[in-house]
């Protein structure tokens, strides 16, 4: 995949392919990044890219020129199929499903808003909008970085075990099971024993059943999505008579 980052703070952008995973992505060459200085389409000497609102009014908006101007630069560096995406929190709201659907784009360009944000009429040219969440930032760069971060783990190989991204939380619509690792027992708490017994089919089953009970309690709003099949309302029931079983034991 190649991205391209359309920013006033290029060096801050760079930031997120040099530590984990999205930099083994580029290492490995899965992921091909570059962030593009929009100063450089500046239409003055100044390397201005804002001016005052029309209709006045607070702050300052990312003139049209050079905007455009940088897309047409980075779709010619790296196709002209690549989908464009404006970081805004006027977007579609960021998860699993959409960075599924993002990792399969053979480039994506990110334009990362500053000031009031973009002059309107750029608007042709963006396929989506994309917000971090019901919240402002100051600018569209960290937004970009989670996008990138969340998407260059779902390249393929990226992640050494081929599976390890389809047990994560929101890939199958339910969170993921807990984990445990060593030492066996630590101050007092044991590893779950199913863990420790070899058996897959019982550990596969085990960790569906926590995986269940954890979105269950922590976000029953998805649960209620799923509609449970016949075998998972059943594991459900498990896990919860299991846990009141726990609380009883406890309040003894
Ligand atoms: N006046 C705008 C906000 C501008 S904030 C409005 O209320 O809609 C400046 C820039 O930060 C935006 O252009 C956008 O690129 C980025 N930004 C702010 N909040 C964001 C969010 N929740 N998700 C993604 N980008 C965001």
């Amino acid at each position: 995949m190649k991205v391209e980052v359309i920013t006033l703070f290029p060096a801050f952008v760079e930031q997120v392919i040099t530590a984990g995973i999205p930099r083994k992505a580029v290492d490995t060459g899965a992921l091909q990044f570059h962030a593009r200085d929009l100063r450089d389409y500046s239409e003055g000497a100044d390397r201005r890219v804002d001016d005052r609102p029309y209709g006045g009014g607070p702050g300052m908006v990312m003139e049209p020129g050079p905007l455009s101007d940088a897309i047409t630069a980075a779709k010619a560096a790296i196709g002209s199929s690549a989908k464009v995406i404006a970081m805004s929190p006027q977007g579609v709201a960021m998860s699993q499903a959409l960075m599924k659907q993002l990792s399969a784009e053979p480039g994506l360009i990110l334009i990362c808003g500053r000031y009031e944000g973009l002059d309107e009429r750029v608007t042709p040219q963006i396929d989506l909008e994309v917000s971090l969440g019901d919240f402002v930032l100051s600018g569209g760069e960290l937004a970009a970085m989670v996008l990138v971060d969340a998407v260059a783990r779902l390249l393929p190989g990226v992640l050494g075990h081929e599976g390890s991204a389809e047990a994560d939380s929101f890939s199958v619509g339910l969170l993921d099971h807990p984990h445990y690792t060593r030492p066996p027992v630590w101050r007092d708490a044991a590893v779950p024993e199913v863990l420790l017994s070899g058996d897959h089919a019982k550990i596969a089953r085990w960790r569906l059943k926590q995986a269940l009970g954890a979105t269950f309690l922590k976000r029953p709003d998805l649960i209620e999505k799923l509609s449970l099949s016949g075998p998972h309302a059943e594991l459900l029931r498990e896990f919860l008579s299991e846990r009141s079983g726990e609380k009883n034991q406890t309040s003894k």
